[in-house]
């Protein structure tokens, strides 16, 4: 086993990591007050090649496989998570499907534009009447010609107002249920289709979700990705893929709070000395530093077996469940060992710890993760 990073892939890695230390992190109280990323970063982002990690190079990407994208979205987790959920709804759930499902002349149409950043991207599963059971959607496809027909809402879809395509999930022939769903590739200035309410969120600010209504939408026959009818099968596999990218961003976001937190119990005192000097923090620091090095170990096994082609839907979950509930507990100890400056707005602390709540429900909850691991073992 060798766990050591390809040195361009080391340099990429580092670069991610000081544009999300030194230009995203502190232009953080500006995403919150405007809840919009800055155009500028966006640029800065597009110039990095965030936006292309998983779009070959032939199409104009940087073609990265998975241990190179995880280690990418690693460094990401260092940035305010509202511009890292942007990247990543973008880069991952919203890219993968065309990547690996698109025709020819689909990915010379979008692809492109979509590694610029030009073009924005999103996937839409998720329903009002269906979350965790995403084999229960209602948005249906009639075929009318050389079109599909949408009519549909769906809910909570990352990216969707500044998105330009999504990547839809329909019900193609809904008596066969999740295996009469087919995949789409919808344009938003497509006529009957509109984005509705924009989603309030607790956290991740400038990352907006929103509704996303489909009324009689003509979508060209051209745009089906991947065959008719294996669309539930197809997206499994994106959401699968995409919770490995999100053990990354978690393993990144709890190097992030460790570091604050060790530069904040190195300094503050009390009793007359450092609070790093007192063995319940120190304990507190241990067990951050144990649940980030397992999180990181578990995205790069998973990341590892994804490029080499192995069956990972169980490992996967395992990797986002584990990583992201570890999240949530290094989160707690930062703001613990910040005390009562925790609790307040202008540290940092407080915002991550907001942030972080929703890696454990959005692409499968742990719940959903757990059922998966436990199929498996039980198949
Ligand atoms: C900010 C945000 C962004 C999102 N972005 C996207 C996106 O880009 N695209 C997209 O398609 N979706 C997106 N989602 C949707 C997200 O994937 C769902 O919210 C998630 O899968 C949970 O579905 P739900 O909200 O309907 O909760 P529910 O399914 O109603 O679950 C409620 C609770 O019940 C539990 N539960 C449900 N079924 C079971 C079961 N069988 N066993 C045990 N427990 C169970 C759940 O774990 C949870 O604790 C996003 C959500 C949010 C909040």
């Amino acid at each position: 086993m060798n766990f050591e990073l390809e040195p361009e892939l080391v340099q990429m890695q580092t670069m991610v990591r000081d544009f999300a230390h030194d230009v995203v992190e502190p232009r953080a109280h500006e995403i919150e007050t405007t809840n919009r990323v800055p155009d500028d970063l966006m640029r800065q982002a597009a110039e990095l090649g965030l936006f292309g990690l998983s779009i070959p190079e032939a199409y104009g990407g940087v073609g990265l496989g998975m241990v190179g994208r995880c280690a990418v979205y690693e460094a990401l987790g260092h940035a305010h998570m509202g511009f890292g959920g942007v990247i990543s709804a973008h880069a991952s759930i919203g890219t993968s499907g065309l990547v690996k499902l698109g025709t020819e002349e689909q990915k010379r149409r979008y692809l492109p534009r979509m590694a610029t950043g030009e073009l924005i991207t999103g996937f839409a599963i998720t329903e009002p009447s269906s979350g965790s059971d995403a084999a229960n959607i209602k948005t249906k496809a009639v075929k009318h010609g050389d079109s599909f027909v949408l009519s549909g809402t769906k809910h909570y879809i990352s990216n969707a107002p500044i998105a330009g395509l999504l990547t839809v999930i329909a019900l193609t022939d809904a008596a066969l249920g999740p295996r009469g769903m087919s995949a789409f590739l919808v344009e938003m200035n497509a006529p009957g289709v509109r984005v509705g309410k924009i989603d309030e969120k607790m956290g991740q600010k400038g990352a907006l979700s929103a509704e996303v209504i489909f009324e009689e939408c003509e979508v060209p026959a051209a745009n089906l990705l991947g065959r008719e009818n294996e669309g539930y099968k197809e997206a499994l596999k994106i959401l699968t893929n995409g919770r490995v990218g999100i053990a990354a961003r978690a393993s990144g976001a709890m190097e992030h709070l460790i570091e604050l937190s060790t530069a904040h119990a190195k300094t503050r005192e009390q009793f007359g000395r450092p609070i790093a000097e007192f063995q319940a923090v120190q304990f507190m620091l241990a067990e951050m530093a144990a649940d980030l090095e397992t999180s990181r170990a578990l995205w790069q096994k998973v990341a590892w077996m994804v490029d080499e082609g192995a069956d990972v839907q169980k490992m996967a979950s395992i990797a986002k469940l584990h990583a992201t509930e570890a999240l949530s507990r290094v989160a707690d100890k930062a703001v613990q060992i910040a005390g009562g400056m925790g609790y307040m707005k202008d540290y940092p602390v407080e915002r991550w710890y907001r942030d972080q709540r929703l890696l454990r429900i959005y692409e499968g909850t742990s719940e959903i993760q757990k059922l998966i691991i436990a199929r498996a073992l039980l198949a």
